[in-house]
């Protein structure tokens, strides 16, 4: 039998046993070490049924697969056919909290101007008419959107109309930090497929509260709960997902938070997000934790998250093929600038285009295929996930989107962690 591993299998030893897991289609076997190691020195006699199953499953494949060209081919062909639209619409860049780590600090902010609308209507009009697009999201970001809901309430029943002109299934997400996301708000967006509530909390109260507050110095712990009970006592939406900022000045505190949910919403109606804080661009900010202990810091939260009956993601990765690779995705600044990286709003070098002026499909997106060659050069099992990286993690370390970022040491010990404590 002439067949070879794919490249993209991730193993982790497990006492007498190894779990492979394969990246590219999600597929999960344990085999006994003696039998892998038979495999893999081509030893195959009374093996066969185990051959044939690993063989299905595109763990094994014929020796003189190509299969970095099969990846390209089908990343091209998928980037190229991709049916799905994200808008993401920024009623305003300004905000009501002074987060001590704010990325945005710095920018300039602004207010959404009226003509953005319809600007942005002419353009999605003749984009839909030339692009099969089946779904579409619609993100409402910021800054801080409830502080401009004016905008929001004008733009949603525009945008999905054109939606339903066209046929598209959409839904609505908003990222707020849920100070004034009341329930007339959650409420308003409803009536337009409200499927995603994302909200940050730092830490029980007395974290949160020295970290993520008012300009006027004030907390904020307080009203977000209160608003999120009334959204998931309601029954606005079945969960809502709670962001998580960590660093070395709230890490130890977080289970705290973790138990505080569990015990007043349950476990089943939050969906975790734990989010590292970066390094660049914050300057002097001491609390960051250095990639060199992102791993432990992010297993000790898995684990106690866990351990508490959170619903967790399976894989941890560093990249995505996210919004900015995405060919259909745009970001629309308040002035109608076209973006297409949430964490590079309002830097002038990325700029993409400009709703006044630019046919969607003539933005470029950050895909960047040639980055692929040193990860396949490495024979790195991530590919499939993290894809060459985040464009932004690169720009604050490297100051330029035209490198990979790589965090596979990172991506290595935690997914290990992870698939030992889920299926060890
Ligand atoms: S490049 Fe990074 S920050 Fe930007 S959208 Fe993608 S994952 Fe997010
Ligand atoms: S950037 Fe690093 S972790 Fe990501 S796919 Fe490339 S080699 Fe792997």
């Amino acid at each position: 039998m002439d067949v070879k591993w794919s490249i993209f299998i991730f193993k982790v030893p497990v006492g007498d046993h190894i779990i492979l897991y394969n990246t590219l289609n999600d597929a999960m076997v344990k085999l006994k070490k003696d039998i892998f190691e038979k495999i893999d020195k081509h030893s195959f006699t009374g093996l066969e049924e185990q051959v044939n199953q690993l063989k299905d499953m595109h763990f094994l494949l014929p020796s003189n697969f190509d299969e970095k060209k099969f990846f390209m081919n089908e990343l091209a062909l998928k980037h190229k056919e991709d049916d799905h639209l994200t808008i993401t619409i920024l009623p305003t860049t300004a905000c009501n909290f002074a987060c001590p780590y704010c990325y945005e600090k710095g920018i300039n902010s602004c207010i959404a101007r009226y003509d953005v609308i319809s600007e942005l209507t002419t353009k999605l009009h003749s984009f839909l008419k030339n692009n099969f697009i089946k779904t579409a999201k619609i993100q409402i970001f910021g800054g801080e959107p409830t502080l401009n809901w004016k905008f929001v309430e004008k733009i949603m029943p525009v945008l999905t109309h054109i939606f339903k002109s066209f046929k598209i299934d959409y839904y609505t997400a908003i990222t707020t930090n849920g100070y004034l996301f009341t329930i007339p708000k959650a409420r308003f967006l409803q009536q337009f497929n409200l499927d995603e509530i994302g909200i940050t909390l730092d830490g029980p109260k007395e974290i949160h509260d020295k970290r993520r507050k008012l300009k006027n110095g004030e907390g904020t712990f307080d009203r977000i709960i209160k608003n999120i009970d009334d959204i998931l006592f309601n029954n606005i939406v079945p969960s809502i997902r709670i962001r998580i900022n960590f660093d070395r000045g709230n890490l130890k505190k977080i289970p705290e938070l973790f138990l505080f949910l569990k015990n007043r919403y349950g476990t089943s109606k939050i969906n975790l997000t734990l989010g590292h804080i970066t390094t660049i661009p914050l300057g002097d900010y001491q609390d960051v934790i250095s990639y060199s202990d992102l791993a432990d810091a992010y297993l000790y939260l898995y684990k106690e998250a866990y351990r508490l009956g959170f619903k967790m993601n399976e894989i941890y990765t560093l990249g995505a093929l996210c919004l900015a690779k995405s060919k259909n995705s745009f970001i629309i600044s308040p002035i109608g600038r076209i973006y297409k990286c949430l964490s590079l709003i309002g830097r002038e070098q990325f700029i993409e285009g400009d709703i006044h002026t630019t046919p969607l499909d003539k933005v470029k997106d950050y895909l960047f295929p040639e980055l692929y060659e040193d990860c396949f050069k490495e024979n790195c099992p991530f590919i499939p996930l993290c894809h060459t990286g985040c464009r932004a993690e690169s720009f604050f370390r490297y100051h330029t989107i035209h490198k990979r970022f790589c965090g596979r040491e990172v991506m290595e010990k935690v997914n290990r962690e992870i698939i030992k404590l889920l299926y060890g």
